[in-house]
């Protein structure tokens, strides 16, 4: 018997019969499914498992080609799923006419940009059991994508960090409704970048964040439901028109939220 042979024997790994609903594309993420009461790991790592067996993994901008997700049943069986994710062009984006303290932040603007970063990582760290990402996502309004997930920035003539969200352009009021069933997990009146934020948790380490806001209307540890109005559209922050910036994160990895929603609705 080859070495081969016996090791297939030793730890039985089965082929991928597991359900991964997605696209497994840079930026997208896939709900998958496994027999309930199985451990999953992607690339090694646990993820947490709904008692009905759905649980997430995400792709981020840079996402490797490869990744695997294996299943260990509660009978024993180990299901392995090998994943080809597929790569993307990225834009280049050139935006001028920003405040040149919004590119290049004074040292009294550091400490606040510090402690609004940390706001942001604790919500980015949270993995609640609830499981509201299943309900799918709509667009949180109608409007002009005005920016695209992943461009390479250029604000001012300055390289800046990739664009991690979508920008939809809409007259300043228009109300921003939630595009998926979750608890508001962050309110803040006037972040640096972001001006007035807000939050949602959707459950399994799956946030969504809403900024440049000019009203919010809902509270820290409110629940809210698919539709439900969670503010108006602003220019509060780093922005030079109206629009709301909708990110979405599973951790600390950003997703490409035009990719959850789907095309728009005319
Ligand atoms: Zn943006």
């Amino acid at each position: 018997m080859s070495v081969f042979a016996w090791l297939m024997m030793a730890a039985p790994a089965l082929a991928c019969t597991l359900t991964l609903d997605g696209p497994a594309k840079q930026g997208g993420l896939l709900i998958g499914t496994a027999p309930v009461g199985s451990k999953v790991t992607v690339d090694g790592r646990a993820v947490r498992v709904a008692p009905d067996g759905r649980f997430l993994v995400g792709f981020g901008r840079d996402a490797a080609a490869k990744t695997k997700v294996v299943a260990e049943t509660p009978a024993g069986l180990t299901l392995e799923c090998p994943i080809s994710v597929a790569g993307r062009d990225y834009q280049v984006q050139r935006i001028d006419g920003l405040p040149k303290r919004k590119v290049t932040p004074k040292a009294v603007d550091v400490a606040r940009i510090k402690a609004d970063n940390a706001a942001i990582g604790k919500v980015r760290r949270l993995d609640t059991q609830a499981t509201d990402f299943a309900a799918g996502f709509i667009w949180p309004l109608k409007g002009r994508i005005s920016g695209i997930f992943g461009s390479q920035r250029i604000l001012n003539g300055k390289p800046r960090s990739p664009h991690n969200g979508v920008d939809i352009a809409a007259p300043t009021g228009t109300i921003i409704r939630a595009p998926a069933p979750g608890v508001v997990a962050l309110v803040h009146p006037d972040m640096f970048y972001t001006g007035k934020s807000v939050m949602l948790d959707h459950g399994h380490g799956l946030s969504t964040v809403y900024v440049h806001m000019s009203v919010i209307s809902v509270k820290a540890g409110q629940r809210v439901a698919k539709g439900d109005a969670i503010g108006k559209v602003g220019m509060t922050g780093r922005a030079t028109g109206p629009h709301l910036h909708w990110g979405v994160s599973l951790f600390r990895t950003h997703l490409d939220p035009a990719l959850l929603a789907g095309k728009m609705a005319k």
